[in-house]
């Protein structure tokens, strides 16, 4: 028998892209008629809100991953396809892979995802790390290792480890949090060669503030808290230029980095632009209220890619219930019923900073109004929302484990972190 997700009776439904967005699609039509590809340039999804975790020795990077075909065991009329779009033929209404496959569709959803922007910041692509993806993750963990074991061996602090993040939005303050943890708890016991000032952090913001989406009372206690942590704050001025030993700022001023890492922007993947579909601000993909894209009837986009005229942010929730509003559309076109207009219900924001610290900011069902959250009742409705938005049971059992070891009352004494790999030595004869 023809198994469902090779039916070719059936309506056709291609996703491309394996994130929230794509997920959120995929899941929601599995009872549907229809049969599913899902595209993704990987075999895994990766859940990007705890990479820094990866990146910083708190997790495993198996965590934070799910391998896609995964899905196949419940959901029959899904097929998994590892390759990357590069083209769409509207006409054809078929969508060209790296490979040369052509693979036909009756309805598209693009859910690919946006990529980090070095804003033409000279030397920012060469020399700054991005974290979009585990393996971008496990660099800046591996680097992070190399430099203390070379300044336990040289025992020299000039020979340190001086950590620039570029960018004081969530992302950027959870770097610098997480950095700060792994020294003050971790380390100090652990490389008692290293001169305290020799491992520095130091984030940088163009803005004269940090977390600018945040309530400004929140802002107030995230700085703080960096600070008692002893992360350095550069605010007020941009990035100039990324050396491989330093960051220069459009002030002038000059800040030793052994490593930078780049969390201040996003921006579409180069490919896009072959793809022959309008673009709206930061050149996301123009779609309507039911996220049909602006002249392309059948064809969809979601996610950090998409920007409906109801502006919504780049962030885990709009992608998620971008997903389930274009699988609910998807069933509307194919009983012929009119589609519907996204009701982005916004849940609120959160970003963690270490132990016991967090903000979080809720939105009230009925009332609609904030509750703001800080210190640990913040810290435990972080861990809570990111333990049950991960992917598959073994990943929430895994990472609430990881969390608890690195933060959890009586671990966080030793949290011995997860290391990095550090070239093997070998005798030279
Ligand atoms: C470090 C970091 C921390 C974050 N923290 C938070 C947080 O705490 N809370 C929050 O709400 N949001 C957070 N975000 C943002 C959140 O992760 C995104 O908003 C969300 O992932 C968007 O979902 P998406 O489905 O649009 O794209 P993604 O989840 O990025 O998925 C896109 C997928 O498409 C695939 N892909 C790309 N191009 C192609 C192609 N041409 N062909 C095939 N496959 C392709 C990619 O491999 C990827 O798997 C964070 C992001 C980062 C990077």
């Amino acid at each position: 028998m023809v198994p469902v997700s090779e039916r070719t009776d059936l309506p056709h439904v291609v996703v491309v892209g394996g994130g929230f967005g794509g997920l959120a699609v995929v899941k929601a039509l599995a009872k549907a008629p229809v049969r599913v590809t899902l595209v993704e340039r990987r075999v895994y999804n990766t859940f990007q809100p705890l990479l820094y975790q990866v990146a910083t020795g708190g997790l495993n990077p198996g965590d934070v991953t799910y391998w896609l075909r995964g899905l196949r065991l419940k959901q029959k009329n899904l097929r998994v396809l590892h390759e990357h779009l590069v083209g769409i033929d509207h006409d054809a209404r078929a969508i060209r892979l790296a490979n040369d496959e052509q693979v036909s569709f009756d309805y598209l959803v693009l859910a690919n995802g946006v990529t980090v922007n070095f804003f033409d910041t000279p030397g920012a692509k060469e020399n700054a790390l991005g974290m979009y993806s585990r393996s971008q993750a496990l660099r800046i963990r591996d680097q992070l290792f190399i430099r203390l074991e070379r300044s336990a061996f040289t025992r020299d602090s000039d020979d340190g480890l001086r950590v620039v993040v570029v960018g004081g939005g969530a992302t950027g303050v959870e770097v610098a949090g997480a950095l700060a943890e792994l020294r003050t708890a971790g380390l100090a016991p652990a490389y008692p060669e290293i001169h305290g000032d020799a491992f520095e952090i130091t984030v940088v913001q163009r803005g004269a503030e940090l977390l600018k989406s945040f309530h400004p009372s929140l802002r107030e206690y995230a700085a703080k808290e960096l600070g008692h942590r002893g992360v350095k704050l550069h605010l007020g001025a941009g990035v100039a230029e990324v050396r491989p030993d330093a960051v220069i700022l459009t002030d002038g001023t000059r800040i030793r980095a052994d490593l930078t890492v780049w969390s201040a922007g996003v921006g579409p993947h180069p490919e896009v632009d072959d793809w022959d579909v309008p673009r709206r601000n930061g050149g996301r993909i123009a779609v309507g209220a039911d996220l049909q894209v602006e002249g392309r009837p059948g064809v969809f986009a979601i996610g950090d890619i998409a920007e409906s005229p109801d502006w919504q942010p780049q962030l885990a929730q709009p992608a998620i219930q971008g997903g389930q509003q274009v699988a609910r559309n998807i069933l509307a076109l194919l009983e012929g019923r009119a589609t519907g207009s996204l009701q982005y219900h916004d849940k609120g924001t959160m970003a963690v900073i270490g132990r016991r610290a967090a903000i979080a900011e809720i939105t009230l069902p009925v009332t609609s109004k904030k509750l703001r959250l800080t210190a640990g009742l913040a810290w435990l409705v972080w861990l809570f929302v990111h333990i049950m938005s991960l992917v598959g049971p073994r990943n929430r059992v895994t990472t609430l484990a990881g969390l608890v070891t690195r933060y959890g009352f009586p671990f966080h004494r030793r949290p011995i972190p997860i290391v990095g790999d550090v070239p093997t030595i070998r005798p030279s004869k």
